[in-house]
């Protein structure tokens, strides 16, 4: 199966209204050809909502889908072309592996003599190559995905939307996958628009991420930015493993937590209340050997937990504040950590001390 190209979307103040809850709230997104954007957000945040608008399942109440510059906001689904993959495969299961996958091609009404070949070059794409007489029975959950996701692009797509394909898997299978989708994304060349509430898979497989929350769009950008530049204190709780915390403004570039000043390298909101978000990588064990201009916190270690690579270390700022940090758990760094009770100094690059308004977008 060749590099076909993607498809140009675009989502024009997109709403979509059940009495009074607005399931998806005046949404706006431009997505490029061949791009693979994910819509995360929690549970209920119109992440479904968007994705069935933009397969014309669920009628906007308001608002428009182009794709490839046609309006397509009344088109049906079967003539929108877009290649769908759900949650639960949704595969006949009386019908063999290649009866599933070539599916499409006969509701498409597409030459029978075509079938053997394109089914053969669907299957090879998700490593399932002489798969056709199985049953789906006989399958695992994985390869049950895989032929589902077979299924989706056998007519060559220019769209594909996935609602949280991966969710059913377990945790090693599904890690698995994302590399898979990534790199089936890059030979295809569709452009993928996907559903997940897991930023680490949303991270790892995207181009952009767009955050959901409440039916309204928070914030769309790549990965590291959401993750350096979150737009409010919602994305930086979402994005990566942040505590936050309240604090307030000390100058144009510096607030204060707890009595201590903290500079931050990046503009900081003129107004409204402030959060700190700090990033548990972002935190390191003071040892002299750093910086000068590093913002320094010194507190107590309240616990350690070893979690493999890594340790998570909490510690209790003079007046409370309770922070976390993580250290890798080779040698030379974890015997850096103190006991439980004793004292310990952490700091925080202005670079890295990323401060954002506590509420809007
Ligand atoms: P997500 O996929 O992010 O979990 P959904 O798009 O499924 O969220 O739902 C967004 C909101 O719209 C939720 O509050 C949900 O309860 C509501 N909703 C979705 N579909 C319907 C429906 N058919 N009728 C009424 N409310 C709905
Ligand atoms: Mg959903």
């Amino acid at each position: 199966m060749a590099n076909i190209g993607g498809e140009r979307v675009e989502i024009r103040s997109a709403s979509k209204h059940y009495g009074a809850v607005r399931a998806l709230d005046d949404v706006s997104l431009d997505i490029a050809p061949q791009e693979f954007v994910s819509l995360l957000g929690p549970s209920g945040s119109g992440k479904t909502t968007l994705l069935g608008i933009l397969g014309g399942f669920i009628q906007p109440s308001g608002g428009s889908v182009h794709l490839g510059g046609r309006d397509v906001t009344y088109t049906p689904p079967h003539k929108r072309d877009i290649g769908i993959v759900f949650q639960n495969y949704a595969l006949f299961p009386h019908m063999s592996v290649g009866e599933n996958v070539a599916f499409p091609l006969r509701a498409r009404r597409l030459p029978k003599s075509t079938y053997a070949e394109k089914v053969r070059g669907a299957l090879a794409m998700v490593d399932l190559a002489g798969y056709e007489e199985r049953g789906i029975a006989q399958l695992s959950g994985g390869q049950r995905q895989r032929v589902a996701l077979a299924r989706a692009m056998i007519f060559e797509p220019r769209l594909i939307l996935m609602d949280e394909p991966l969710s059913a898997l377990d945790k090693q299978l599904r890690e698995n996958m994302q590399i898979e989708l990534r790199q089936l994304h890059r030979r295809l060349g569709a452009t993928i628009i996907y559903v997940t509430h897991d930023q680490r898979e949303a991270l790892t497989m995207s181009d952009r991420v767009a955050i959901l929350k409440d039916g309204k769009l928070v914030q769309i950008d790549r990965p590291e930015r959401l993750h350096d530049h979150p737009a409010n204190a919602f994305v930086a709780s979402f994005i990566g493993e942040a505590t936050l915390l309240p604090v307030e403004r000390a100058g144009a570039d510096s607030v204060s937590l707890a009595g201590t000043v903290l500079k931050s390298a990046r503009p900081i909101a003129a107004n409204g209340e402030l959060v700190l978000a700090i990033q548990t990588e972002k935190l390191l064990v003071e040892d002299g050997s750093g910086s000068p201009e590093r913002n320094r916190l010194e507190g107590r270690v309240t616990d350690v937990v070893f979690q493999g690579e890594s340790l998570r270390v909490f510690l209790a700022l003079d007046d409370g504040t309770a922070l976390s940090l993580r250290q890798p758990s080779h040698y030379e760094a974890a015997r850096r950590i103190p006991p439980v009770g004793e004292r310990l100094a952490v700091s925080l690059h202005p670079q890295d001390t990323i401060i954002v308004p506590k509420t809007g977008a």
